[in-house]
């Protein structure tokens, strides 16, 4: 068994990492890296594998940081089936059609801006390599184990992070390891437990790998109830003294053709 991360590995966003076992590739997310725009650019331009080697595609949940990438590898030859969940898979069309969008009304902008700059800032895909992509989905409930190839089985379970989020369970039996059994655990982001609409993250009883992220892994967060009053003591005080307030989220936003 071999792993590789192509992205999300000493940093955030981008998230990829490539599973050997078997004989066969099964790339773990395919997230778009977001950062400075040169930066992003040439690292969701070139992959760190062939595209058209890749057996599958496991997708633990929307967000454009583990799904971005997906209609550039199919553009660039990837063949095989994109597993998901029934709603990743129904959030995933408005997200990637957003995605190319933005790139394309980016790219436009830039090439104006600076018309004879050798700054490379083209889409990386449009909203037909999107609608290719979405061809090779393929949701799978949770809690239900599927074969994804001779030996290797997977499961989708709960993960508490949004609609649709999943942790994936891998149960192999290790061809090169005298067919040991090995279960591996892919749990994309995660969320807390008893958070409002969202189910709580589902409970592994036991692994032999694990690969979490670990974005707030140095820091230890209050309960959940002291969330509210916390923050409505933060916009009282800002609102007191005249500032103003910004909060971020990950919006998902409906395309109207
Ligand atoms: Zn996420």
């Amino acid at each position: 068994m071999k792993l590789t991360s192509y992205g999300a590995a000493l940093e955030v966003t981008g998230s990829q990492h490539l599973l050997e076992i078997n004989g066969k590739k099964i790339l773990l997310d395919c997230g778009l890296f977001q950062g400075h725009r040169k930066e992003a650019f040439e690292k969701n331009k070139y992959f760190g594998f062939n595209p058209k080697d890749i057996d599958a595609v496991l997708v633990s949940h929307a967000h454009i940081d583990h799904t971005g990438n997906l209609p550039h590898l199919v553009k660039e030859g990837f063949k095989g089936v994109i597993y998901c969940t029934d709603a990743t898979k129904a959030l995933c069309r408005p997200m990637l059609l957003d995605s190319a969008y933005i790139q394309e009304q980016d790219a436009k902008y830039f090439s104006k801006k600076l018309s004879n700059s050798a700054l490379p800032y083209e889409a990386i895909y449009d909203a037909d390599d999107v609608e290719n992509a979405l061809e090779q989905f393929k949701s799978l409930p949770y809690d239900t184990k599927f074969k994804l190839f001779e030996g290797i089985h997977i499961t989708f379970r709960e993960a508490g992070h949004v609609l649709g989020s999943s942790m994936i369970a891998l149960d192999i039996v290790d061809k090169e390891d005298n067919n040991k059994e090995k279960r591996f655990i892919f749990t994309g982001d995660m969320g807390r437990d008893r958070l409002p609409i969202i189910k709580d993250p589902y409970n592994f009883k036991k692994s032999d790998y694990l690969l979490i992220e670990s974005t707030y892994g140095n820091r230890t967060h209050a309960p959940i109830e002291e969330g509210v009053p916390e923050l409505a003591r933060i916009i009282n005080r800002t609102v007191k003294r005249g500032g103003k307030i910004i909060i971020p989220s990950f919006a998902l936003k409906e395309l109207k053709n």
